[in-house]
């Protein structure tokens, strides 16, 4: 039997919600674990080393690029963001079922090197109210905004690559939901995995007879 967790890639419209859905999910359940990314953007108030993000230099990045230690990486905007291989290698082979809160770029790449990937797409129930969380967050300035809606213009004309599109209307059951795809899932691989080594063996055996 295969104890392995699966890695679940979660992205989102910029201001979609995802950081506050991760933080549910993870205190609710306790078989994810979330992939901590390095990336050479500065810390946003309240954020911490380590916690939200390593926070690199572009130096130190290209470096950790050479050195072949992101899973995958992309430049969103005017930074670099990278997921790191060891922590993600580490938690699946625990059984633990691994997020990556990443981008679309990355994700494409994820779900090339690593077909078995469950990819989620989270989406505010419109535009206006995509507008409306950025603003609130007032973290950012008007023209980071901007930039941030025109990435998800882009964005949103790859929405069909991902497996799932959740809708963060309200947390707690958009929470609900992504648990129960992921549970799904990981019973749909388990399943298959069982049926291919039954299929195996029957034959196997047949043709030993
Ligand atoms: P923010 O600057 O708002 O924290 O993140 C900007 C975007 O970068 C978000 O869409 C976030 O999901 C994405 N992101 C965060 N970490 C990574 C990563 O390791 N790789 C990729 N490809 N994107 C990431």
């Amino acid at each position: 039997m295969n104890n392995k967790g699966i890695l679940v890639v979660v992205s989102g419209f910029s201001g979609a919600g995802k950081g506050t859905l991760m933080k549910e999910l993870l205190s609710r359940y306790d078989n994810y674990a979330l992939s901590i990314s390095v990336t050479t953007r500065t810390p946003r108030p309240g954020e911490q080393e380590g916690v939200h993000y390593f926070y690199r230099t572009e130096e130190e990045f290209d470096q950790m690029v050479e050195q072949n230690a992101f899973i995958e990486y992309a430049r969103y905007v005017k930074h670099s963001y990278g997921t790191p291989k060891t922590y993600v290698e580490q938690q699946l082979s625990a059984g633990k079922d691994v997020i990556l809160e990443i981008e679309l770029q990355g994700a494409l790449q994820v779900k090339k090197s690593r077909p078995e990937t469950l990819l989620l797409f989270v989406t505010p129930p419109s535009a206006q109210e995509l507008r409306r969380r950025l603003v609130d967050r007032g973290s950012e300035e008007e023209d980071e905004i901007n930039r941030r809606m025109a990435r998800a213009v882009e964005e949103s004309r790859e929405m069909s690559s991902y497996d799932y599109i959740v809708v963060n209307d309200e947390v707690s059951s958009c929470v609900d939901d992504m648990h129960k795809i992921i549970q799904s899932y990981h019973t749909a691989t388990g399943n298959q995995m069982e049926l291919i080594k039954k299929m195996q063996k029957e034959l196997k055996d047949m043709e030993e007879k």
